[in-house]
């Protein structure tokens, strides 16, 4: 049997030199690390940080100077399947529309089995019909993943993805989340501010502060000196109370 590591061997981004310019401002500079497939990766930062700009490059939505492959290729000609949820998914939810028809409306040619079935993914099975005003934050937001799993992405961005949902909610989403890696192999990238739940769930932790400012297991990066280049000496590392 072909060892964890080998299997592991191949990066499934590589990220070289990446900066990324707004006018004068620099948000991104000189920023490298790699992913693994299969990896869950969380991106932490201050606001402004340059998080979602980084996401942003990698899905090559924004002009970028240095590299990045994806399995290899250049991000315009990547073959992988990514899904993306935004940061601050904003609607009205006075739209009349069914959990089942907003899944449907980006993708009208699938069948309705993929869209339980993407439902069942985020433990949503049985909302098909409810209208999408009736959810809660944390249903709404496990709707919102339900719809970016339709197409079977091999990678997926997660941007903020706990950021209206309570507790309990968060933890449930990071089951989801350990759910797609441990079943699907799916490689997860996601904006976090709960350096605990980071601690527990990420394999790799990516801390931005316009620079890299460090890469690795959580447990060996999150330092005293790293919380303090990221949020000034006053940070204290310690529980999100809700
Ligand atoms: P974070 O997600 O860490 O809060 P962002 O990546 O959204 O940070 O933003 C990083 C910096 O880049 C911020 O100063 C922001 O104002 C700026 N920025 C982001 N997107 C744009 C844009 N499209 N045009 C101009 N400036 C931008
Ligand atoms: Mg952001």
């Amino acid at each position: 049997m072909e060892s964890k590591k080998q299997q592991m061997s191949k990066p499934i981004i590589e990220v070289d030199g990446l900066t990324v310019r707004f006018g004068n401002e620099i948000a991104l500079s000189g920023v490298s690390f790699s992913v693994e497939s299969g990896e869950v990766v969380a991106i932490v930062g201050p606001n402004g940080s340059g998080k979602t700009t980084l996401v942003r490059a990698i899905l090559n939505l924004v002009p970028f100077s240095g590299t990045i492959l994806i399995n290899g290729k250049r991000v315009s000609e990547a073959l992988e399947r990514m899904g993306y949820v935004p940061q601050r998914f904003h609607f009205d939810l006075t739209v009349p529309l069914t959990v089942q028809e907003f899944l449907k409306l980006p993708f009208p040619h699938l069948s309705e089995r993929r869209f339980s079935r993407a439902l069942l993914e985020v433990d949503m099975k049985g909302a098909e019909d409810r209208m999408l005003g009736t959810l809660s934050g944390g249903e709404l937001q496990r709707v919102l993943i339900a719809r970016s799993l339709v197409s079977n992405p091999t990678l997926l961005f997660l941007d903020e993805p706990t950021s209206a949902v309570d507790l309990v909610g968060t933890k449930g989403f990071y089951e989801i989340v350990s759910h797609l890696r441990k079943v699907h192999g799916t490689t997860v990238i996601l904006i976090s501010h709960e350096i605990h739940m980071v601690y527990q769930f990420a394999d790799r932790i990516i801390c931005l502060n316009r620079n890299l400012i460090c890469y690795g297991k959580p447990e060996e990066s999150i330092t005293k000196e790293v919380l303090e280049k990221l949020y000034g000496k006053d940070m204290r590392f310690q529980p999100h109370k809700h």
